[in-house]
């Protein structure tokens, strides 16, 4: 396992929960973090960011072109 910066690491114990961020990346591992209550850590699921791009007239050409395509 590789911790990678900005990943969340959530306990798996219920009554713990705790979270952590990763800030700086770990050398090559094997084993998933430990929270200090003894529990494993998990990476939390996040949600893909929905990016948004500002259309230029290619993006806008293109997307027009796609359209005529499927017509
Ligand atoms: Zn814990």
């Amino acid at each position: 396992m590789l911790l990678v910066k900005g990943d969340v690491y959530v306990c798996q114990n219920p009554r713990c929960r705790a979270e952590v961020r990763v800030e700086r990346e770990s050398i090559d591992g094997f084993t998933s973090p430990i929270c200090c209550c003894g529990a494993e850590m998990k990476r939390a699921y996040e949600p893909p960011a929905v990016r948004r791009v500002t259309p230029t007239p290619e993006i806008i050409a293109l997307l027009k072109q796609k359209l005529e395509d499927e017509k």
